[in-house]
């Protein structure tokens, strides 16, 4: 029996996840690097994020050395990664000054002018530290990571979770992206106001309830 899927996510009918989609105008490019065992484990979340986010691009792989798409970005953006490694710079409320500071920094040292991109890791824990240490390209870029207060606010229900520190990537990135483009504005960004992120936000709370529904022992 073949199964109808939705003509816009591509996912079956009962499944689909176009109802949790907002529509983002951000204005950091976002590239996501999926692990590939994530592709099928992240239940359509980072498919949320790429359909909800007016600029975002998601490479599948683990070495991005070599990877072509990937190094097309490294060469048309100036690409920041999120990920909490030894170096990162923690974002705080004032994140576009950073941002400038950062940039200005990659700048120098490439002799380009280029927008910023934000990279950001799809895999558990283990699988994104993987994904770093065989991609020495992803070791090149400045890294940021989310303060505290915000790495510590996930509502991630599907998955176990082994770290107290453990956001789903969805959540990352639009805490990312609020503190470095608006995180200069007259307000803060906490966990129930990210901007004009916190829609999406919002819709993903709504898509964890949605996905759980589907759980036998719910
Ligand atoms: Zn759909």
């Amino acid at each position: 029996m073949s199964r109808v899927l939705c003509a816009n996510c591509q996912r079956p009918q009962k499944a689909c996840i176009c109802s949790f989609i907002a529509n983002i105008a951000n204005e950091l490019h976002v590239v996501v690097l999926q692990h590939p065992t994530e592709v099928s484990q992240t239940k359509g979340t980072i498919a949320l994020l790429a359909k909800s986010l007016n600029s975002c691009q998601v490479f599948v792989g683990e070495d991005f050395s070599e990877d072509d798409c990937f190094l097309q970005v490294m060469k048309h953006y100036q690409p920041i990664l999120l990920y909490p490694g030894e170096h990162a710079r923690t974002l705080t409320a004032s994140g576009m000054s950073q941002l400038d500071e950062l940039s200005q920094r990659f700048e120098a040292q490439e002799g380009k002018v280029r927008r910023t991109c934000l990279v950001v890791l799809d895999g558990t824990w283990k699988k994104a530290y993987r994904m770093y240490k065989l991609s020495k390209n992803l070791q090149q870029l400045p890294q940021v990571c989310l303060p505290d207060y915000l790495a510590n606010s996930g509502q991630y229900h599907i998955r176990k979770v082994a770290k107290k520190n453990a956001l789903s990537s969805l959540e990352a990135s639009c805490y990312a992206l609020a503190l470095l483009e608006e995180g200069s504005s007259s307000f803060d960004i906490t966990p129930e106001n990210a901007g004009k992120y916190q829609p999406l936000l919002n819709k993903f709370q709504k898509f964890n309830q949605f996905q759980l529904s589907f759980r036998p022992d719910y």
